[in-house]
């Protein structure tokens, strides 16, 4: 139904999507998940040309929507959007919001769209609620509206972007099972969303997007419970990191140790993990510079919230081997050091580099 292949989208000089491409058919149900700011909206939002895609294509039933000459309107009516916020009219009514399109974008008769806007109201559990306004309902009744809205357009896939993320915890629940009745009922859904659970349970396809991608896709088994990718895993777990690339021996060590502060502090961490996180880091870049060879590193600190575990992950060119376990070294107190302070070190080698994962105990002693 819809194929996307190489979308990108620069907003002046910043790259938000680098190289998309995805498909959803008829029916499907995708649940995009990722970190924030990573594009999930702007993703969205080109589908249905609410952004301008810099570059790429997206077809819909074979046909190319940013090829000149496309009726943007007629396009939008095929796809309806539902957004965080409602954006409902506030001086009409909930039926009001539902006979505006029909009226005016359709040609449908005052009376045909009332009676099919309440058919969609009671579908959604307000038909009580008709004649209300927006601001005399709760959040979690007006997203209902907006989703009703949507449907009165008879449209033929419905993207949704945290349609929950503005609401009470309490109201959650009632948008949920509306789209989840959406999905039983074979209509074709995108939704952009934080809840996990509902995700894992609703959707046929999960895209995981980060980096300006659509990063790892699959079935909700793969993404929640095997993800393939480190990002995919670190984000489905909750592990939270923050990323360094050394090229000089001579980088710049207290810029560095500031932002392991900052990073431990943002987490909570007793100052006493900081100091020990703060000291391995020290360690092991001191370690590794004495190394010959080009120096290289790709620098991870990830905080395990789950298993209270600090990891630092060093990903390094050199020779195949574990670059802490250098025969010369044996003796070096840094080395002791480094095993002291660890709760496990594991190397494996990765192409032509070797990986490290050192890891602390993230309370204090
Ligand atoms: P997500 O929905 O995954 O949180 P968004 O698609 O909203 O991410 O945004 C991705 C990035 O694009 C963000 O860094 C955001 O600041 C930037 N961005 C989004 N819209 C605009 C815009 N209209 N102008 C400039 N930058 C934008
Ligand atoms: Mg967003």
């Amino acid at each position: 139904m819809i194929r996307v292949e190489h979308l990108s989208k620069h907003f002046g000089p910043v790259a938000v999507l680098t190289d998309v491409n995805a498909h959803i058919r008829q029916g499907e149900v995708i649940s995009i998940i990722g970190p924030s700011g990573t594009g999930k909206s702007t993703f969205l939002r080109c589908l249905n040309l609410l952004d301008q895609p810099s570059s790429g294509r997206i077809l819909i039933d074979g046909q190319d929507i940013l090829a000149a000459g496309v009726k943007v309107a007629q396009l939008r009516q095929r796809m309806g959007m539902v957004f965080q916020s409602f954006n409902l009219f506030p001086h009409l009514t909930a039926l009001g919001n539902l006979c505006i399109g029909p009226v005016q974008l359709r040609g449908h008769s005052r009376a045909q769209a009332a009676a099919r806007g309440l058919e969609l109201l009671k579908m959604v559990g307000l038909a009580e609620k008709a004649h209300s306004l927006p601001h005399e309902l709760s959040g979690g009744q007006k997203q209902r509206v907006a989703i009703a809205r949507c449907l009165s357009m008879e449209p033929e896939i419905i993207l949704f972007d945290e349609p929950t993320s503005a609401l009470d915890p309490t109201m959650v629940g009632e948008v949920l099972a509306v789209i989840r009745r959406l999905a039983r009922d074979g209509m074709t859904l995108a939704i952009v969303t934080h809840e996990m659970d509902f995700a894992r349970q609703v959707s046929s396809r999960v895209f995981y997007m980060d980096q300006g991608i659509i990063y790892e896709e699959g079935p909700p088994q793969q993404i929640f419970e095997a993800p393939q990718q480190q990002r995919t895993r670190d984000f489905i777990r909750r592990v939270r990191c923050l990323e360094f690339r050394l090229k000089e021996r001579d980088f710049d060590l207290y810029a560095l140790f500031g932002q392991l502060d900052q990073f431990c502090e943002k987490h909570l961490l007793p100052k006493a993990s900081a100091l020990r996180l703060q000291l391995l880091t020290e360690e092991v870049l001191e370690w590794l510079k004495q190394q010959a060879g080009v120096f290289d590193v790709a620098l991870t600190v990830a905080f395990h919230e789950q298993d209270a575990l600090l990891e630092l992950r060093l990903d390094c060119a050199g020779p195949p081997g574990n670059p802490l376990e250098q025969a010369d070294s044996q003796d070096d107190i840094g080395l002791a050091l480094i095993r002291n302070l660890c709760r496990q070190i594991d190397w494996q080698r990765q192409g032509e580099r070797n990986l490290l994962s050192l890891q602390l105990d993230s309370r204090a002693p």
